[in-house]
């Protein structure tokens, strides 16, 4: 078989003709080329993979041209994901969805996701929409070998085996896209690519990182927010001679201050005014809130030691930091 390499409209035309008739092409995307048959014919999905020397376990992604072609695919769409399709199609990013019975099972390796990507390359986008039928594509590279970012690329490893090259020239994002997971409660990223774990944190919250971490911009609920503050400005000290020395200095300018303290340093404090806490964790813990409250309404500044980070400390630790906005001196 002959491989042409072709561009521009006649390109586009020749590739639809093609597709429609029942042959593999490849063409240009901003990721990387792909090599494209109808994703609802499982003979030109069989030419696929064997073009590639592809294993059959390994899915094919299903590109689209416009948003509503997604719909068909799928046989269901969360108010979540709409967000995330509207965000980023189109766009180097393969979003899996639960599949529709439409999609042949060899397209998804016999997956029940299907992975849909709208191409931001308008050529890509053109000839998809001329083919009338989504496009079932991998890398248009032989299996193993590096993804193709030119059509010289996708010739050498192609040649004699499809018809036909669109040449759209240089790819733009040069690697493939970043594949995320719809189907479960927080988005999972598969393979990373040029969509960021905190791009896709923006709009869904909470998103899997490839390595298993949680990437948020809420991480848990009330985390935005400032809760748990007293009425008067609020500071940690990071060890007694931070403290007493804040201490000090607010009292010479005519703040009203309380420490808070643990037994221990109680020795320390001399004339200052202060509240131990407590003895041991379960005391301080306890007692924080409590102390809060009363103390706002007798002074104007709390200074509060910095209680460590072991066990019930931590949690305790975690609540007064909120309470102080941070700020440590
Ligand atoms: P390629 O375009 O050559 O990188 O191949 C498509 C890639 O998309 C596959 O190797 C998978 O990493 C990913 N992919 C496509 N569909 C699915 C799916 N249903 N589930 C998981 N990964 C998928
Ligand atoms: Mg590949």
């Amino acid at each position: 078989m002959e491989t042409l390499i072709k561009s521009g409209a006649q390109a586009i035309e020749l590739g639809a003709e093609l597709i429609k008739a029942g042959e593999v092409v490849a063409f240009p995307t901003e990721t990387v080329y792909g090599l494209g048959g109808n994703a609802l014919d499982p003979t030109c999905v069989s030419k696929i993979y064997a073009a590639k020397g592809r294993p059959a376990d390994n899915p094919l992604i299903v590109h689209i041209s416009k948003i509503e072609d997604i719909y068909p695919l799928v046989s269901e769409f969360s108010e979540r994901n709409k967000r995330v399709v509207e965000k980023f199609m189109p766009g180097p990013i393969t979003l899996l969805f639960p599949k529709s019975d439409i999609v042949p099972s060899s397209v998804t390796a016999g997956l029940k996701t299907v992975g849909i990507r709208m191409p931001k390359s308008e050529i890509a986008r053109e000839f998809i929409e001329k083919a009338g039928v989504p496009i079932a594509a991998p890398s248009a590279n032989a299996s193993t070998r590096v993804s193709p970012t030119t059509a010289l690329h996708v010739y050498e490893d192609m040649k004699g085996r499809i018809p036909l090259i669109i040449d759209g020239g240089d790819s733009e994002v040069g690697i493939e896209s970043t594949v995320l997971d719809l189907t479960g409660d927080i988005p999972t990223i598969l393979r990373p690519g040029a969509i960021t774990p905190e791009m896709l944190a923006e709009v869904v919250g909470s998103v899997r990182t490839h390595k298993g971490e949680i990437i948020s911009t809420a991480p848990a609920p009330g985390m935005k927010y400032k809760h748990y503050a007293p009425t008067v400005p609020m500071v940690v000290a990071k060890d007694m001679e931070s403290l007493l020395a804040e201490y000090d200095s607010k009292s010479k300018n005519g703040v009203d201050v309380v420490a808070l303290i643990r037994g221990q340093a109680a020795g320390m404090m001399g004339s200052r005014r202060f509240v131990n806490l407590g003895e041991n964790d379960k005391e301080v813990c306890r007692n924080i809130y409590k102390t809060m409250r009363d103390i706002e309404k007798v002074c104007e500044y709390i200074i509060c030691i910095d209680l460590g980070d072991n066990g019930l400390c931590k949690s305790v630790m975690n609540r007064v930091l909120k309470a102080s906005g941070g700020k440590i001196v």
